[in-house]
């Protein structure tokens, strides 16, 4: 016997018959011996309506009462999916957040788990009855409902199954694992086995958008072993885990890339100490996240220093930056939002030379110019232009020998 936890996301419960397809899965879980935990997001596109509803009537809508209204969905699921098992002949009982209850700070809207009590459920548990609880959600000490963030079942679901030490947290989506890459660009994309946390955290925040990244950080920190699969059939996912010494004889397991970057460039800076916090202190200060920095080697005291920050937030960045440069002294600033940066995942390079070559050589075959270089132990990342994405993503892809065979 077996403590599993499934988390159905919101395709995999967006309909009546959905929902249905989805308590027989649980059904059988459970009938295979199991002791069975499910957390459900809303049905899909709810959480969206009920945001567009808030900004109907007001602009700026209080964070208590926008926590209060998107976590309804939720409610809506766990209720018909406890009814759907109930008239199946089993016993089943759905939780809130506030009901387990789960515990979290007080920032709405993008709220951390603090605590779980695991007691009522494991009373269920013993009792024979399934668990449905609300994924997204939660309670604050005060009693005010909170939320996660968007896509935040999924970490509802990790911390739950690290509560209970669960022996796997499934989760079930509209894909049937993680690949290779985004297999919209390239069919020849393959499903990966088995992928650690680390390279799944950086696939995440490279865009492979399968799981909320901060569910894999507390995956890592509390060693649950994920299970992305799909809920439309039974096929085997992709397991995110420990690393372990096989993952290290693949080079690279993914490629990944994003188009939401925008390059900034400050020409001609006086290359003195200071100036690099007084350029990026205030970018900080208006919550602009920098990712990419580069910084030329100066020639007759000036360099040119380059950054990339998100797409939504480069124009205020300009503006923000312009008279700074100004008053440094600097040349100049230009921008362009016509790049993508392309990144190269593996644990693998820790333990291989020659990986980083072999990416740019595949790349300048192809007469791709790559403007921006950032490395860390997993990864090579190259922002390139953007109108080359896909074949970079495809070529490096086969050069890597990601291509599925057949
Ligand atoms: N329903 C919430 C959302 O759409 C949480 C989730 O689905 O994970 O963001
Ligand atoms: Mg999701």
């Amino acid at each position: 016997m077996a403590l599993v936890v499934q988390k159905y996301g919101g395709t995999s419960v967006g309909t009546v018959e959905r929902i249905r397809s989805v308590a027989e899965r649980i059904a059988r879980t459970f009938d295979d011996g199991n002791e069975v935990v499910v957390i459900v997001s809303a049905m899909s596109g709810e959480t969206n309506r009920l945001v567009a509803l808030a900004n109907e009537v007001c602009e700026f809508p209080s964070e208590r009462e926008y926590d209060v209204l998107v976590s309804t969905g939720e409610q809506v699921t766990i209720a018909l999916l406890s009814m759907c098992l109930q008239s199946m002949g089993y016993q089943a009982k759905s939780y809130l957040g506030s009901q387990i209850p789960m515990i979290t700070d007080s920032t709405h809207a993008k709220a951390r788990i603090k605590s779980i009590q695991d007691k009522k459920i494991r009373a269920d548990l013993a009792q024979e009855t399934i668990v449905i609880c609300a994924g997204f959600q939660g309670v604050e000490e005060n009693g005010a409902i909170t939320t996660l963030g968007r896509g935040g079942s999924d970490t509802s679901a990790v911390a739950i199954a690290a509560a209970l030490k669960a022996d796997v947290c499934e989760i079930y989506t509209d894909v049937d694992g993680v690949y290779t890459t985004d297999p919209r660009m390239v069919p020849e994309a393959r499903k990966i086995e088995k992928i650690s946390y680390e390279e799944m955290l950086e696939m995440a925040s490279l865009g492979a958008k399968v799981l909320q990244i901060r569910s894999v950080e507390f995956a890592k920190k509390y060693g649950v072993v994920i299970h992305v699969r799909s809920s439309f059939d039974d096929s085997q996912g992709t397991l995110v885990t420990k690393e372990d010494e096989e993952m290290e004889t693949v080079l690279v397991s993914g490629i990944a890339f994003n188009k939401d970057e925008a390059k900034i460039s400050i020409l001609g800076v006086p290359d003195q100490p200071g100036i690099a916090a007084q350029i990026f202190s205030p970018l900080t200060e208006s919550n602009i996240t920098v990712d990419m920095i580069i910084q030329n080697v100066s020639s007759e005291g000036k360099t040119d220093m380059t950054f990339t920050v998100p797409k939504t937030d480069s124009k205020m960045a300009l503006q923000i930056i312009e008279p700074v440069a100004q008053a440094i002294g600097a040349r100049g600033t230009s921008s362009d939002t016509a790049i993508s940066k392309i990144s190269i995942i593996g644990v693998g390079m820790r333990s291989h030379a020659g990986v980083a070559s072999r990416m740019f050589e595949s790349l300048s075959k192809e007469g791709i110019n790559i403007e921006m270089i950032s490395t860390s132990e997993i990864k090579i990342s190259c922002v390139i232009s953007d109108k080359y994405t896909e074949l970079a993503v495809r070529v490096l892809h086969e050069a890597f020998g990601l291509n599925r065979e057949e």
